[in-house]
């Protein structure tokens, strides 16, 4: 668990940082490193000492310097992806505690937490690990209760009769996070609907961006690769999800939330090992710590072939699944894992 009081210990030692970033990100060394952060080198901005120096930019800026360049990227993202002049938005936030959704729902409410015609609410997904989120929990009530939002859990077992624990511990198919990526868009998705909300803002930054689009392209997953989220469209039974930062590098959220003392969760999940996503992690990271801007340009060059891709995957027409979620078949995805795993249970 972390929280920003050890701010003035990591401003005066610089060691300190570079070790904290690398435990952060799953053991994946990421693109600030002590080589990077300076304390004598004035901010290009002012006349105060830099913190981070960013190499994709090549820009050195001071702590109220870098916090603006990521409040500046937020707000540009969410233009892009909503209309912010819209009556009666009803924005929930998918907040697990870790680093990068705390700073989006601090984001968001800062940049429009002020406006009356507008609700926020905090929705955090129990998927029952034990030991992993019920840590979580706590810390993310305290961050709603501070901003005096909404905080709601909705629990898989109460939505699917199970638990991740149950799930890991029974004979699949899949891995851990195959079940659970799919159960938690479904929780997520029924949640907000609960809620009556327009948007369900994440915190997926540039970094998880990426992989992505990689991941998509390395499957010839290319119909995916189409429908990845912001979601332009309203379609039946499904809240659009924006994703408010995108383009703000994972080491920035990190950053962002040390020198703005959030708390958040710093515990690693007992299944991560298992995600298919860490070999991308570990390809990006390699890539960018090499040839930096790497990321950017990977979403650039998406967001290039997107209007020919949408054109190739026009949106499908959604049905409804008997859970109520939406589907392009009769049945949704997280109804047929769950009745794969119990043809697979012992009766
Ligand atoms: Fe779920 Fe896998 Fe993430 Fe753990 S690491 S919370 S099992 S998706």
């Amino acid at each position: 668990m972390i929280d920003g009081s050890n701010l003035t210990c990591w401003l005066s030692a610089s060691v300190y940082p570079y070790k904290y970033l690398c435990r952060s990100i799953q053991k994946e060394p990421i693109n600030i490193s002590c080589r990077h952060l300076t304390s004598v080198v004035n901010c290009d901005k002012c006349r105060r000492k830099s913190i981070v120096f960013i190499r994709y930019s090549g820009a050195h800026l001071c702590g109220d310097h870098f916090c603006d360049l990521v409040e500046r990227k937020t707000k540009r993202e969410l233009r892009r992806q909503m209309d912010l002049k819209e009556r009666s938005a009803r924005i929930a936030v998918a907040v697990s505690g870790g680093k990068d959704s705390t700073v989006a729902l601090h984001l968001i409410h800062k940049i429009l937490g002020e406006r009356k015609d507008l609700d926020l609410c905090a929705l955090t997904v129990d998927e029952g690990i034990d030991g992993y989120r019920d840590s979580s929990l706590p810390i993310v009530a305290r961050a709603c209760r501070k901003l005096g939002i909404e905080h709601l859990v909705v629990t898989f077992k109460e939505l699917f009769g199970t638990t991740m624990d149950e799930i890991a511990g029974s004979s699949r198919k899949l891995s851990t996070c195959g079940y659970c990526g799919v159960l938690r868009r479904a929780a997520m998705n029924r949640a907000a609907k609960d809620w009556k909300a327009t948007h369900l803002a994440t915190g997926l930054n540039l970094d998880d961006t990426a992989q992505s689009i990689l991941m998509n392209f390395s499957r010839g997953d290319v119909e995916r690769l189409a429908r990845l989220g912001p979601h332009k469209r309203v379609q039946n039974y499904l809240v659009p999800r924006i994703q408010p930062l995108r383009s703000v590098p994972e080491s920035e959220t990190l950053l962002y939330a040390v020198v703005n003392k959030l708390e958040f969760h710093d515990v690693e999940c007992p299944y991560a090992s298992e995600a298919l996503r860490n070999s991308y992690r570990s390809v990006l990271s390699q890539l960018e710590d090499k040839y930096p801007g790497t990321r950017h340009s990977i979403l650039r060059s998406y967001e290039e072939i997107l209007p020919a891709l949408e054109k190739l995957y026009p949106p499908a027409e959604l049905g409804r699944c008997s859970c109520g979620e939406p589907t392009m078949s009769e049945k949704c995805k997280a109804c047929e894992l769950l009745e794969s795993l119990a043809k697979g249970r012992p009766t």
